[in-house]
């Protein structure tokens, strides 16, 4: 897609912004954008510079972007609120259009990046309950005090935050501004955080480990979590691309599928609790390294029905007033409020999940559900609001006993997932 409307190719080193911004390399990339590490010749610091694509559709979408950020930007001017800020916004010309560009403060690896160096082992509930506290942070900030919602929240969309600031503190993040564009730009200097450090060296770590040489790497292989141990872990939401106002929404089906809430998918209407739900669905991800719910179609099922059964199968059944009272209920759901393709249902609970399936100590299992089961509610209203979850006692317990950890060898005997349950 680097065509007319489409991604600006970069090259190490550009200047954007009449050269105020010098690009280092490329972070990441959506479906609208490609990502750069950006150093600011005027505050001196590492910025992240999105580069929308240029077709007309992208600018509009980036203009909504900016237009939420600027709003979030601007109500915290301390910074403290866990989401992330605009720094700046301009236009960019290049051979394939003009280029709507954010410069956002420089953030970390995502969520998603760190369950999977984690090898999908799931972190322990210590790191768990610090990441939880700063998403609350931040959605109560968005629903409470600016009545946005976000709309898409996964591990994909929170990132970590750096401990040591790059500019101030080159050597040990091994970061060094490149001013100019190389002669050869492939070689741009290291510029890595330190948490990628460590995940690259436990990464290596991993791969001794394959090759047989455990041995000489000592312990560090028992539990590669401890890689992570002093690592303070904060984290902000970002990818406000799809937020939207509670009294001004844009889209009925909103959400990625995993992380989609049960009003969305019967159309019933929805609010600031459709984070919440996301939320759980994202801590449980974070402890347990799988994803909550994760629906696939079947023999005369689509995945919207899969993804009904499967809540119902954790959660319990669906109150029949909620599972009939949505536009695309008919769809589902009988009168009875049971569904219409999937009959058998097995109920299990989240608890017992926790223990028997991700080998939780029995306390910590009942305690961590305790803390998701409110925010799955099937009725919207009464899941707890992100302020009010910020109260939870299990936020402020500290497990010294840790989750009991499963070895390498279960983890790689799990199956796929909870979706063949009804099946
Ligand atoms: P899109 O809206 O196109 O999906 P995102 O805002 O999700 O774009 O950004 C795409 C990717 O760029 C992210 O997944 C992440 O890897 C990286 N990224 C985005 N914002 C930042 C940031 N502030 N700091 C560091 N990396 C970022
Ligand atoms: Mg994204």
């Amino acid at each position: 897609s680097y065509r007319k409307g489409g991604y600006h190719a970069v090259r190490v080193g550009d200047p954007f912004n009449s050269g105020r911004y010098i690009a280092q390399r490329k972070l990441g990339w959506g479906q609208f954008s490609t990502v750069w590490l950006a150093y600011d010749t005027h505050s001196s610091k590492f910025v992240a510079l999105k580069i929308q694509k240029s077709a007309a559709q992208f600018t509009q979408a980036a203009l909504h972007e900016i237009e939420v950020l600027s709003v979030i930007t601007n109500g915290d001017p301390s910074n403290s609120n866990c989401v992330v800020q605009l720094i700046d916004q301009f236009k960019h010309s290049g051979p394939n259009g003009q280029h709507q560009c954010m410069v956002l403060e420089f953030l970390g690896d995502s969520l998603l990046r760190l369950i999977r160096y984690n090898r999908y082992k799931g972190l322990k509930l210590n790191k768990v309950r610090e990441i939880c506290k700063c998403i609350l942070t931040g959605l109560d900030y968005l629903h409470r005090e600016l009545g946005i919602i976000h709309t898409d929240l996964k591990p994909e969309n929170i990132l970590l935050v750096s401990t040591i600031d790059p500019a101030k503190d080159p050597i040990r993040s091994g970061l060094k501004p490149i001013i100019e564009r190389p002669e050869c730009n492939l070689n741009g200097g290291s510029t890595m955080s330190i948490i990628e450090k460590k995940l690259k060296r436990r990464a290596r770590n991993a791969v001794a480990k394959i090759s047989g040489r455990r041995a000489s790497m000592g312990g560090a292989l028992q539990n590669s979590e401890r890689c992570l141990d002093g690592i303070d872990m904060r984290c902000k939401v970002v990818d406000f691309g799809n937020a939207c106002w509670a009294d001004k929404q844009f889209a009925e089906e909103i959400q990625t599928r995993q992380y989609r809430a049960p009003e969305v998918i019967l159309r019933s209407g929805y609010s600031f609790s459709v984070d919440m739900w996301s939320f759980a669905c994202t801590a449980f991800e974070l402890a347990t390294g799988e994803m909550m719910f994760a629906p696939k179609d079947g023999q005369g099922f689509g995945e919207d029905e899969d993804h009904l059964a499967l809540m119902m199968e954790l959660l319990g059944k669906m109150p029949r007033k909620i599972a009939i009272g949505g536009a695309q209920s008919k769809e589902f759901f009988d009168r009875h409020g049971d569904l219409k393709r999937i009959r058998r249902l097995k109920f299990w609970s989240l608890d017992r999940l926790l223990v028997d399936r991700f080998k939780f100590a029995e306390t910590d299992a009942k305690e961590f559900a305790e803390f998701l089961s409110p925010l799955l509610d099937f009725t919207p209203e009464k899941r707890p609001t992100a302020q009010q979850c910020l109260q939870h006692p299990w936020l402020n317990l500290s497990s010294s006993t840790g989750k009991k950890m499963t070895n390498e060898a279960d983890v790689e005997n799990l199956d796929a997932g909870m979706s063949k349950l009804h099946v």
